[in-house]
């Protein structure tokens, strides 16, 4: 199976799920700036300090210290066997660093799966998740914030991989199990 992917879509859309499930499956990190940014702000650190307003207002961080933090973390020795981008790139800039990054790394990119959901059904999921899980950006403005700045800055690189021929997409609605199976389909070969 191939083993350096990247998961794009909609927040609340499912990626973070699956992309634990391509873990266990692929043996391979996730590599979530989402994640990162959380821990970082959590810990305090220069790069928390300087992501949180935005995360919390649903904005997305500046590209430069996304960017850092996301190939600090592809040069990590865990990453030589391959990854599963989780949140990034979100933007062209980013796209177009990550290519320079695994450029460098000798390592390209062998799959983008998007995975499509209706765009009232991912507001209640994430309202849901908002009562489960407390993220301070799941309120109903960062919400909006999140999901108007996907379809303004995220999903023209739905184009930009679809011109590289490295493009699958999928129905993110279902069952975990469900959409697990579908995107297992989509990297066999
Ligand atoms: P979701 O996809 O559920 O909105 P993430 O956990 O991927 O959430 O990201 C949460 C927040 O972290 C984003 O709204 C943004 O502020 C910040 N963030 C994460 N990844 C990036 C990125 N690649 N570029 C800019 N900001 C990011």
């Amino acid at each position: 199976m191939l083993r350096r992917l990247l998961l794009l879509g909609a927040p609340g859309v499912g990626k973070g799920t699956q992309a634990v499930r391509l873990v266990s499956r692929l043996g391979v990190p996730q590599i979530s700036t989402g994640d990162m940014l959380r821990a970082a702000v959590a810990a305090g650190t220069d790069v928390g300090r300087e992501a949180r307003g935005y995360m919390d207002r649903g904005e997305l961080v500046p590209d430069a210290v996304v960017i850092a933090v996301a190939e600090a973390r592809l040069r990590q020795p865990d990453a030589e066997r391959g990854f599963i981008l989780d949140g990034f790139p979100r933007t062209a800039e980013q796209a177009r660093a990550l290519d320079a990054i695994l450029v460098k790394l000798g390592r390209a990119l062998e799959r983008c799966v998007v995975l499509s959901v209706d765009e009232q059904a991912l507001v209640e999921r994430l309202r849901k998740r908002a009562e489960l899980e407390g993220r301070s950006d799941d309120n109903e403005a960062a919400i909006r914030t999140r999901m108007q700045v996907y379809r303004k800055q995220t999903e023209p690189l739905i184009d930009y991989y679809r011109g590289r021929g490295i493009l699958v997409e999928l129905d993110g609605v279902g069952s975990v199990d469900e959409v697990a199976a579908r995107i297992e389909g989509a990297l066999a070969a």
